[in-house]
């Protein structure tokens, strides 16, 4: 076998993996892993030599099959995969070619000129433990780093905090959290920017705390993490909580709230594959509490004026109506009653509002006006005090 494909590298996932090799062309098949979930979206894998074979061809034809199993994975334009070689950065790849087979199924197919050694491919760019290291030490220590306590598989679930604060603390707060649905890394890029922003103003008001990897244990393992068995973790967050990680989060909000003034909670996560005109919001539902509701359209207002027209889609604020799995609350219900105004921003895999593509620097850029349409609210509030 002149190549091989494996999951064995970071957020592996990959099956149904299949190469054929003829002297025009070698392909490469596989589809995403449900990894013991209910849905698929995200896949990671490394195509390279194999023990004594040549170097990769530098034409290779990449087949993402059953694509239409994926989350809201009708529209083949939407899936913009992202690649690196050996050594190399990952770059963002165009649309794929939709292949309708006989039986109705839909194939995805790119055709990839790759470097010599190996190539990745992954559904967008990573976010890992690494990228979090990296904002610590590039934003020169700003953040402290806790563990705050241990995920179900006895990894630490890691919160940055710009000041500890103290009790009895009035400076407006602010709780940060991604990755309760694991494989949801544009919402990673998103929450990365914000915490740059907060770092360049150097500001220790408002006080944030923010847990990057909640689901660490699926972050690892390359799960894609909605719904996921055996309990989705935004669905966990009842009293008593169903999974070990939410019980870490609910008492570590609790002592944020004991040391300042909670303003807002944002949820930073990725839609399923049909969207396509930009970031929005998903409010918390009136019923749950018409206060929140509210504070939450007021937030909503401000935070999509802010991202602009290149960020933010036309209906920005939404509610859930799609259906759940689970009768037991999200976060943003948890939040709710706490009395905390809590937000869940959804970031798409690829398209912006205005059709560009995005990238780590343009997911970057959007968590970065996040921060600053939150602190000209916090400047505006304090002068009307
Ligand atoms: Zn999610």
């Amino acid at each position: 076998m002149m190549l091989e494909a494996t999951t064995a590298i970071p957020y592996g996932n990959a099956c149904d993996v299949s190469i054929a090799e003829n002297a025009r062309m070698t392909t490469v098949e596989f589809a995403p892993d449900p990894h013991g979930g209910p849905e698929v979206m995200w896949f990671c894998l490394r195509v390279r030599r194999g023990p004594g074979g040549r170097r990769v061809p530098r034409n290779l034809k990449l087949v993402l099959r059953n694509a239409g199993n994926m989350l809201g994975a009708g529209k083949a334009r939407n899936i913009h995969p992202v690649l690196r070689g050996a050594g190399g950065d990952w770059t963002r790849m165009e649309a794929g070619k939709p292949r309708t087979l006989p039986d109705g199924r839909m194939n995805v197919s790119w055709r990839l000129r790759v470097p010599d050694q190996s190539v990745d491919i992954a559904l967008c760019y990573p976010y890992g433990q690494d990228e979090v290291e990296s904002l610590v030490s590039q934003t020169g220590e700003f953040y402290e780093s806790h563990k705050i306590g241990a995920s179900q598989e006895a990894r630490p679930i890691v919160r940055l905090s710009n000041t500890s604060g103290s009790k009895r603390d009035r400076r407006a707060g602010l709780y940060l959290l991604a990755r309760q649905h694991s494989g949801e890394t544009p919402g990673s890029w998103v929450l990365d920017g914000f915490l740059r922003h907060i770092a360049a103003e150097r500001r220790k008001e408002p006080l944030v705390w923010a847990v990057p990897l909640a689901d660490i244990d699926g972050v690892e393992k390359g799960d894609y993490g909605k719904d996921n068995f055996p309990y989705d973790l935004n669905r966990a967050w009842g009293s008593p909580p169903m999974r070990h990680e939410v019980l870490v989060l609910q008492r570590d909000i609790a002592r944020w709230r004991e040391r300042c003034r909670p303003v807002l909670a944002i949820d930073f996560h990725a839609p399923g594959l049909c969207e396509q005109d930009g970031m929005y919001a998903f409010l918390p539902k009136p019923e749950s509490s018409a206060e929140a509701f509210d504070k939450a359209t007021v937030w909503a207002q401000l935070l999509s004026r802010e991202l602009g027209k290149e960020f933010s889609a036309g209906e920005f604020a939404r509610i859930a109506t799609y259906a759940s799995r689970w009768e037991t609350p999200g976060f943003s219900v948890f939040c709710a009653s706490l009395g905390v105004c809590a937000l869940s921003i959804e970031t798409p895999y690829a398209i912006s509002a205005d059709g560009g593509l995005l990238t780590r620097d343009r997911y970057r850029e959007a968590g970065a006006r996040l921060a600053l349409g939150v602190l000209k609210q916090l400047q505006t509030s304090r002068s009307n005090r």
